[in-house]
């Protein structure tokens, strides 16, 4: 059938553009109306002087965050050395402090046109909703937002320079710097995406079925082998006795197949990203079992990066797009932007879902498919710090389930994909003592402490993993 003509699309006109002259279905028309006008509002708030405001502070916190983990370190050096000498040590460090004062000063872009893959889920709101709103624009930057089908299509487009910068699974440049399922090829986290935003569903029969002990010889879909998603599904099936190499089946299947595949029967479940966890809820095929946040809350989805090439080739760009991404992200973070950042990604060019979905997503009010109606307002958020510790725990869990095999040095990979600048050398030049690494924090995963800095320690404490 012609894609010209479609006389049995019950949505569409015969024969007829839409009124508006545009060549789409009534469905898509209204949804982009809404998105026009939700994008209007958006752009508004943005230029307000109070979102300038707090757009500048919000990427000034991230970098000095990320120079200063721990604030008792950052108020000692502010102290000792007075603001003006820690501002300009802090402008001075590469790569991430000076990328604010780069993309400020505005050097001139080595490149404008560029082109960067995303995968339609609302991990990639900041980088998506950037190009409607006019960030890119804004940082001189002609930015093409290009769908893409699947992460090792992601992958290949990278290594191949065919995209610029991508929205990536957090753990995919730590994998291809290692040449873990791919040639070795430096990348960067430059941001994190998202926080949270994840979760695992169940197909609709299983409802009287939600004790993991129960769930031997069951298959489940993941988004890619290098996801968080992995990672914690195999976490959490193993804390409740199950191998997830032998008792489970765990398939590799692109997000926007997921509630297909739960519908066909041919998964019981997915861990996987939203929209597709309430997209199957709205599609009456699944519940929504657990949310992601209730095994690791705060934890990395998905990233904003890059290769290490790039950024060397095109420092002054990548600036700029680092900071067109802050600023979305600043924008995404503010709970009372969700509704309307809902409309700008629900369009067919972006994630092509109904609207209701994303918005149940993204306000964190929403069915779960047993009847009930949550409110959880952490369900997804939009927190860019890249922490090295982070790294570290995927690494970790690389090692556990035989991605990796043989010794690593989780610390040097980390610090080397994952951009948080060490503060070290310029505290030492300012002679002032410094204890803390930088990029670390401790994180708690389903009720256990992870310490980046003993991470043998942290691996052989599990009873489960593969053994080589
Ligand atoms: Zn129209
Ligand atoms: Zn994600």
């Amino acid at each position: 059938m012609s894609e010209f003509f479609d006389p049995y699309n019950a949505d569409r006109p015969l024969m007829l553009k839409c009124s508006c002259g545009r060549d789409h279905t009534i469905a898509d028309h209204h949804a982009e109306v809404a998105a026009d006008g939700a994008a209007i509002e958006l752009r508004r708030r943005s230029e307000t002087a109070e979102f300038e405001a707090y757009s500048n502070e919000f990427i000034e916190a991230t970098l000095v965050k990320a120079l200063f983990p721990h604030d008792e370190v950052r108020r000692r050096f502010l102290r000792a050395v007075g603001k003006g000498t820690a501002m300009a040590a802090i402008a001075s460090v590469l790569p991430v402090a000076s990328l604010q004062a780069m993309a400020q000063e505005k050097g001139a872009l080595e490149k404008t046109n560029l082109k960067i893959g995303f995968i339609p889920i609302t991990c990639a709101t900041p980088l998506i909703m950037a190009a409607p709103l006019g960030f890119y624009q804004k940082q001189g930057l002609n930015v093409e937002v290009t769908k893409t089908a699947g992460w090792a299509l992601v992958r290949d487009k990278m290594i191949n320079k065919e995209y610029d910068a991508s929205h990536f699974l957090s753990p995919m440049p730590l994998a291809i710097s290692l040449g873990l399922g791919s040639n070795a090829v430096p990348m960067n986290v430059a941001t994190i995406q998202n926080i949270n935003g994840q979760a695992i569903t169940l197909a609709l029969k299983h409802k009287n079925n939600r004790d993991p002990k129960n769930w031997k010889g069951f298959k489940f879909g993941i988004p890619f082998d290098y996801s968080i998603h992995n990672f914690l599904l195999r976490y959490y099936l193993a804390e409740n006795g199950l191998n997830p190499d032998t008792d489970v089946q765990l398939r590799v299947i692109p997000p926007a197949e997921m509630v297909a595949n739960l519908r066909a029967g041919n998964i019981d479940g997915f861990l996987g990203p939203d929209p597709f966890n309430q997209r199957a809820v709205f599609d009456e095929v699944g519940f929504i079992h657990l949310l992601t946040r209730d095994l690791w809350n705060g934890h990395p989805c998905c990233a904003f990066g890059t290769s290490t090439e790039f950024i060397q080739k095109n420092p002054n760009t990548f600036a700029a797009l680092y900071r067109a991404v802050l600023t979305s992200a600043a924008m995404a973070r503010d709970p009372k932007n969700r509704e309307l950042i809902a409309k700008v990604i629900a369009p067919s060019q972006y994630l092509n879902q109904p609207e209701a979905v994303l918005t149940q997503v993204l306000t964190g009010r929403f069915a779960d498919g047993l009847g009930s109606i949550q409110n959880v307002p952490e369900r997804a958020d939009f927190d860019p710090m890249p922490w090295q510790s982070m790294a570290v725990w995927m690494l970790t869990q690389m090692q556990r389930w035989g991605y990796i095999k043989g010794d690593v040095d989780y610390k040097a990979v980390a610090e080397k994909v994952f951009l948080i600048t060490d503060a070290r050398k310029y505290m030492k030049d300012l002679g002032q003592p410094f204890t803390a690494g930088s990029g670390y924090r401790k994180h708690t995963i389903m009720g256990k402490e992870f310490d980046a800095a003993k991470p043998a320690e942290y691996l052989n404490s599990f009873a489960i993993k593969k053994t080589a």
